[in-house]
């Protein structure tokens, strides 16, 4: 009987759609939480793993040594290293390949760089319609890192102090 009666009076008084309203128009004055994304863009965690880049020293230098260490500890075997020593006796890399559809972002390759050479980037922005975009090579790769080398060092500051 009294659950009849609750049900009634909610009918009669529309309590449920005015409880609704009131909820709305409490969120309305309330601090938006949706961005307008692209236009507006969420804060990244330093640690975020992005696009891949491969980085250079202030000199110009490309800083990857052709260790190889970061192709040996791929899980998903998405890098292809070759190299040879350069006329200068040092070992730097003549082919550096990602295969950005293998890669499954976890880190390996930044984490077992000696030289912070390879290194996951804050850029999340670079959907392609193709897979052949996405098989990125050392040149494109270079490109990555000359565009967000300064976002990088800022992350990898951030991660020291932390430490
Ligand atoms: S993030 Fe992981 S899966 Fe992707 S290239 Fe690096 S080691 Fe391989
Ligand atoms: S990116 Fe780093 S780990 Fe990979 S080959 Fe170059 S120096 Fe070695």
């Amino acid at each position: 009987m009294k659950n009849y009666l609750d049900n009634t009076t909610r009918i009669l008084y529309l309590s449920e759609l005015c409880r609704g309203l009131w909820i709305t128009l409490q969120y309305f004055f309330r601090r938006k939480v949706t961005l307008n994304y692209p236009f507006e863009k969420g804060a990244l965690s330093s640690r975020f793993r992005g696009e891949h880049v491969l980085r250079r020293y202030e000199s110009g230098e490309e800083r990857c040594i052709a260790c190889k260490l970061c192709e040996a500890v791929c899980p998903a075997q998405a890098i292809t290293i070759e190299a040879e020593p350069r006329y200068d006796g040092s070992r730097r890399t003549t082919r550096y390949d990602i295969d950005m559809t293998k890669c499954i972002f976890c880190g390996f390759c930044q984490e077992a760089c000696p030289v912070d050479a390879i290194v996951e980037g804050p850029n999340f922005e670079y959907a392609t319609e193709t897979h052949e975009e996405l098989l990125y090579n050392k040149e494109k790769l270079l490109k990555n890192g000359d565009r967000w080398e300064i976002e990088i060092q800022a992350n990898i500051a951030t991660e020291s102090f932390y430490r």
